[in-house]
């Protein structure tokens, strides 16, 4: 049989795309995208012309059947996202187990996500974290963030600039106004930026400078 390779893809600089996922998206049977529109564009940068089926939140269900058919043929597939490591925060997860669980071989290429570069920066401990992805918006918000006021590791959140100020606030509302955090930018992108501060010098800071772009908090454990 085939196998999946999840294949990770830049985060905003196209020169982060590792040699062993061009060569793995050059040699694969299909390659499974989320939004096939946007990864037409890294696959022409990279000369691949090659066929893209869409695999995304609202039709995984109802694909995953037929990409594994398509394995057990003797197909490799590679899996790849809008932008970092499949599966982290984006699709993925469902095809994964629905491989496992058929014992079909599941690799997955290092290589680019937003949050490991961001909490290397943050000058938080690094050595025991949590990643906690997006907060959830409305249902269970209150009650995660009572819960994460306990947790002694350093939290990564994925975070968008609408809500940046929103959240810093309530960090310091759950958490305490002294509680260090690390806003990570634009990582790997022309206007990256870095800031460091209390929750809520930096909820004053991006009241002042509505921020844009795509964001990473990283957020001091309790100690
Ligand atoms: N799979 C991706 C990964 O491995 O990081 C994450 C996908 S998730 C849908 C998108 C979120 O990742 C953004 O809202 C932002 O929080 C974060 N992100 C992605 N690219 C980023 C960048 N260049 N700078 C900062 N955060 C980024």
């Amino acid at each position: 049989t085939g196998k999946l390779i999840l294949v990770p893809t830049p985060i905003g600089n196209l020169q982060d795309i590792t040699l062993r996922a061009i060569t793995v998206l050059k040699e694969a049977d299909l390659i499974l995208a989320e939004d096939t529109r946007v990864s037409v564009k890294l696959l022409k940068h990279l000369e691949i012309e090659k066929h893209m089926i869409s695999h995304h939140k609202f039709n995984e269900h109802k694909t995953v059947p037929y990409i594994v058919s398509q394995i057990e043929m003797g197909n490799t597939i590679a899996l790849i996202s809008d932008a970092g490591t499949p599966a982290i925060s984006d699709p993925g997860f469902l095809l994964v187990r629905a491989c496992v669980e058929k014992e079909i071989e599941v690799e997955c290429l290092p290589g680019p996500t937003a949050l490991v570069p961001a909490l290397a920066v943050s000058g938080l401990p690094t050595e025991r974290f949590v990643f906690e992805g997006f907060l959830p918006q409305k249902k269970g918000r209150q009650t995660r963030l009572k819960a994460l006021a306990e947790e002694a590791r350093t939290m990564v959140f994925y975070e968008s600039p609408f809500r940046l100020v929103k959240t810093l606030g309530q960090f310091a509302e759950y958490l305490g106004d002294e509680r260090k955090a690390c806003v990570c930018r634009e990582l790997s992108k022309m206007f990256e930026e870095v800031k460091r501060g209390s929750v809520t010098e930096l909820a004053e800071y991006y009241t002042d400078h509505p921020p844009k772009g795509e964001i990473v908090i990283v957020l001091e454990g309790k100690s």
